[in-house]
């Protein structure tokens, strides 16, 4: 995408005539298309606010699962996600919920997009491989800073190991499913090349999810 903003004008200034040119260019890199920086763009957004979304949501059927009362779930863009419970009985399922759930769920969802032979299926997976790998690292390299749910779990009696676990389980299938994905978002040999309805449609998800966010927090 190439915007050029040409102005050539002619004013007395002073008694004397300017001529000015301003010349304004805007260029993508070299082989990018604009559908291909939307796709990449819009899948991004929509994978970092998902994963959120679907991680607190596993924390919200924990906790109502065993009993527990939720006071908020903080889904803000510009903060990190949170799940605050007035009363939690069993903190160490709910604590385990989140990035347990937070992988099956988009997992599941994937399944069903592959049996359904759903268009833009390569987006749902980049999605659901990210949440595996986040949510694995989360736990995994979180065990040892006692960080987030890592250290909530460690002081509920998880063992070390149980979180390293976690994350041989769920980061190497995450990647599994990145692989070959390239071609799709018109990397290597698609050289730009996209499903330009698949990259508006993404974006649009992407950016309706953002609005309701920024609407749930400030409503
Ligand atoms: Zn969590």
């Amino acid at each position: 995408m190439r915007i050029h903003l040409n102005s050539a004008r002619s004013a007395p200034l002073d008694g004397v005539c300017l001529n000015r040119t301003i010349s304004c260019q805007m260029a993508l890199p070299k082989g990018m298309s604009l559908a291909q920086l939307v796709l990449i763009g819009s899948t991004i957004v929509l994978s970092w606010l998902g994963m959120q979304v679907v991680h607190e949501l596993g924390h919200v059927l924990g906790a109502l699962a065993t009993g527990g009362r939720i006071s908020a779930v903080v889904l803000n863009p510009l903060e990190f996600s949170r799940t605050d419970l007035a009363v939690n009985p069993h903190p160490l399922v709910v604590a385990w919920c989140g990035a347990v759930l937070g992988s099956a769920i988009p997992a599941l969802i994937a399944v069903a997009c592959r049996f359904l032979h759903a268009q833009g299926l390569y987006v749902v997976l980049f999605f659901t491989g990210f949440c595996l790998i986040v949510n694995g690292l989360y736990l995994g390299v979180g065990s040892f800073m006692h960080a987030g749910d890592a250290g909530d779990l460690l002081c509920y009696g998880a063992a070390p190991w149980q979180l390293w676990l976690f994350g041989a389980i769920t980061v190497p299938p995450g990647f599994i499913l990145w692989n070959g994905l390239g071609p799709s978002f018109g990397l290597a040999s698609s050289h730009g090349r996209v499903n330009a309805r698949v990259a508006y449609t993404t974006a649009a998800i992407a950016g309706l999810l953002l609005i309701a966010e920024f609407a749930y927090t400030w409503a």
